[in-house]
């Protein structure tokens, strides 16, 4: 079976994060065990009561304790949500060397480049453990790696992450984090502002002191990065009923991005000591963080063999990405991780999602060299 009859069959299982991945799951068992790997099951029961599956094939060591292996294939099995009408969503249509479909970029393409290259391997020859690891809920929050790296269920030396990147070797990424904040106040009727207290006035000079607080994180640079610093956003505002009334609550979200090696609570803890100034200025401020996300960066030192690997395989220099990836899990068990994969971010998560063809074949070999150098 070539790599996009492959990428075909990945496409035509729906494997929307709000649904089970177990039908994704069983096909990628079946064909790593048909190709000579062990596999486990890690499963788990989602937030909506729905049955998660991650999923880790090896081959040259055995499942017990936390199996080391030397490189480990990383790619999430579900996918964003797709438009009803795009009737190339789960059956996959080329188009001017284009391949099209709901996953076929972002990251079925990575998954199925992984199956084509790991099939010629020789395994006689296998001197050195590898690894498959496919999760669950990669979209909604990295769900699934982050229950394999508290599981500690591997032990990865190097890891390839795949996500889109035109086959841009990046060897570091921002983290993700948010938080909702809600300010508390009091209703009155606007034409007696003293009896209330209004949450919007409240959140208004909370607002501004976070918006102070961006040009604080500006002063620690990462100099692959760019921009060079944590960067942060208030992207929602939500307060007040109406227009005559001293507005009673009022909530807005606070996004941010840390740079790799910054702890990502570094913001929250800015935050707090905003929150108690504010609270000395007017005892009557009252201010709730619920802290949603606090997931890290991760950074691979240019000089890792597997980086310089990739750059040689790939032609390109070493990058960064903006978004968050698995990276960062595989980084906490111990890995040194590259992301890297065919299509290109941009057109992941929209409708008319698609990988090239070139990209797609490229990527066959480049893992099959990366195999080779570091197991074989
Ligand atoms: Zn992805």
């Amino acid at each position: 079976m070539s790599v996009k009859e492959t990428l075909a069959q990945l496409v035509a299982i729906d494997s929307v994060s709000s649904q089970s991945n177990v039908e994704i799951v069983d096909y990628l068992a079946q064909h790593s065990e048909a190709i000579g790997f062990q596999v486990k099951r890690f499963p788990y029961a989602d937030d909506k009561g729905v049955e998660k599956v991650n999923l880790i094939a090896i081959a040259g060591t055995e499942f017990s304790g936390e199996p080391s292996v030397e490189l480990a294939l990383v790619g999430h099995t579900d996918t964003v949500p797709y438009d009803p009408n795009w009737a190339e969503a789960l059956s996959l249509t080329r188009r001017e060397g284009k391949l099209y479909g709901r996953g076929a970029c972002d990251t079925k393409a990575f998954i199925a480049a992984t199956l084509s290259a790991v099939k010629l391997i020789d395994w006689k020859n296998l001197r050195r453990p590898l690894a498959l690891v496919f999760t669950a809920d990669e979209e909604i929050g990295l769900i699934g790696a982050k229950r394999l790296a508290k599981a500690r269920a591997i032990h990865p030396r190097y890891a390839i992450v795949g996500e889109p990147t035109s086959l841009h070797p990046m060897r570091a990424g921002k983290g993700y984090c948010l938080a909702e904040i809600t300010i508390k106040g009091r209703e009155a009727h606007s034409a007696y502002p003293a009896l209330g207290s209004s949450a919007v006035f409240g959140a208004a000079r909370l607002i501004a002191a976070i918006e102070e607080l961006a040009k604080t994180l500006e002063t620690e640079q990462h100099a692959a990065f760019d921009p060079a610093f944590t960067t942060l956003n208030v992207g929602l505002v939500k307060g007040g009923t109406a227009k005559n009334v001293v507005a009673g609550e009022c909530r807005f979200t606070l996004e941010w991005r840390p740079i790799p090696g910054q702890d990502p609570k570094h913001l929250l803890n800015l935050l707090d000591e905003a929150i108690e100034a504010e609270k000395k200025r007017d005892p009557e401020f009252v201010c709730e963080v619920d802290a949603a996300r606090a997931d890290e960066g991760f950074e691979t030192p240019p000089s890792s063999r597997l980086v310089t690997m990739l750059e040689e395989l790939t032609g390109q220099h070493s990058g960064t990405v903006a978004f968050g990836t698995e990276a960062a899990q595989m980084t906490q068990l111990g890995a040194e991780a590259v992301v890297l994969g065919p299509g290109d971010i941009r057109v992941a998560h929209r409708t008319g999602e698609f990988v090239p063809v070139e990209e797609l074949e490229r990527c066959v070999g480049i893992l099959q060299e990366s195999i080779r150098a570091l197991c074989l």
